[in-house]
């Protein structure tokens, strides 16, 4: 067990899951967030998957995460993670094939599926394609739900929570003393910097600079109604899934799209499209959320160490897949000193030849 003084910024799932992680092993934490639970994390869609579109090695990263969640769900019973799998067909028909190709010589758990059989599987869903892909490993789980039931286990086994805005970060000589916040002063000699979009500017008052986006992301959120999904839907025309509470959650992408200058049109047209797949169910438009997606450049996680001592980074898109592996490699990172080779292609320092990072 570690007795590690630990000061982590940011209480979404990724900050929630490096505290919890932290505390297990027995540090002593400090978590300190302006929006407990998160600013993305409750904008989430919250697929958790490794689909197409990564490289070999990312694609095993992603892979690993998806396993991390059956034993974080399994040690942290209030988390609402359901292994509901997937249907997809949101590719062009030869590009779906290579990605089956592709990822079933990767180990991924997908197959094809016909018509009827996704008639069968989803029989509420309609305008079916001739065929789809099944990934039977890919979930979902509720993003506040979890980041609120790790951030309640971190405080359990004596995590400290301070609602508080950060608003620097203090160094001296080079290395972490402490961060100012809304409230005073703290002093500390190790920061995690989990913060999403916000990590940003308060790394840069450490002279740090962190190249992510925030592109925004629409998504549709439907009144709760009787259960007319099975899983989650990677449709050509849209992405749904039903959250726990009978709420269908969609968007023209998982990722959610630009919602431009009218938000309020953008979301009655996609809610339209959603009704159209799910003809009969009587879908009802409760409310839309935009969220800021926190992504780094070339769309990889940025974690680790930085230049500035005491000061560590963990920042990323996918986060809702990524965390319970993140949380438990930087916990260990953190308080047993030797890099984990794991998380080597993900550093920080990776921007340092990139010109316009
Ligand atoms: C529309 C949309 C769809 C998505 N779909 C998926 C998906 O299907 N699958 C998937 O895996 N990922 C998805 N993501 C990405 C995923 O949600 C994010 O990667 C993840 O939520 C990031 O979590 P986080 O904890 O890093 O950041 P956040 O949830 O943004 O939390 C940041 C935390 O930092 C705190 N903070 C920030 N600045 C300060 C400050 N100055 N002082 C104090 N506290 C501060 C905030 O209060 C908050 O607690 C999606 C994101 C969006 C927006």
């Amino acid at each position: 067990m570690s007795s590690k003084k630990v000061t982590v910024v940011g209480a979404g799932i990724i900050g929630a899951s490096i505290a919890w992680h932290l505390t297990e092993a027995g540090a002593e934490v400090t978590l300190i967030s302006s929006e407990r639970g998160g600013v993305a994390t409750p904008r989430s869609f919250a697929w958790i998957n490794a689909s197409w579109g990564n490289s070999h090695a990312y694609f095993g990263f992603r892979a690993r995460a998806m396993q991390e969640w059956k034993r974080l769900a399994a040690a942290v019973p209030a988390i609402p993670y359901t292994e509901c799998g997937g249907i997809c067909w949101d590719l062009p028909p030869e590009q779906l094939k290579a990605y089956a190709e592709e990822h079933a010589g990767w180990g991924y758990d997908i197959r094809t599926v016909t018509r009827e059989e996704i008639a069968r599987m989803e029989p509420h869903l309609a305008d079916l394609p001739q065929f789809a892909l099944h990934a039977a490993g890919e979930a979902a789980a509720d993003p506040l739900a979890t980041a609120q039931a790790l951030i309640d286990g971190a405080k359990a086994k004596g995590a400290k929570l301070l609602e508080e805005t950060v608003l620097s970060l203090d160094m001296e000589n080079g290395r972490i003393i402490g961060l100012a916040t809304s409230e005073g002063n703290h002093e500390t000699d190790e920061i995690i910097l989990a913060a999403g979009v916000g990590a940003v500017s308060l790394a840069a008052t450490a002279g740090i600079t962190l190249p992510v986006k925030s592109p925004p992301g629409l998504l549709v959120h439907s009144k709760p109604t009787g259960k007319i999904l099975n899983g989650l839907v990677i449709g050509e025309k849209a992405h749904i899934r039903q959250t726990g509470d009978g709420r269908i959650v969609a968007g023209s992408d998982f990722g959610g799209t630009d919602p431009g200058t009218e938000p309020d049109k953008a979301a009655a047209e996609l809610f339209q499209t959603v009704q159209a797949m799910l003809p009969g169910a009587g879908l009802e438009l409760d409310h839309y959320t935009v969220g800021y997606r926190p992504t780094p450049k070339d769309g990889l996680p940025i974690i680790g160490p930085t230049s500035c001592e005491g000061l560590y980074v963990a920042v990323m898109h996918s986060g809702v897949t990524l965390a319970p592996l993140v949380g438990k490699l930087v916990a260990a990172e953190v308080l047993a000193e030797p890099q984990d080779e794991l998380l080597a292609p993900y550093r920080l320092s990776r921007f340092a030849s990139i010109a316009d990072a």
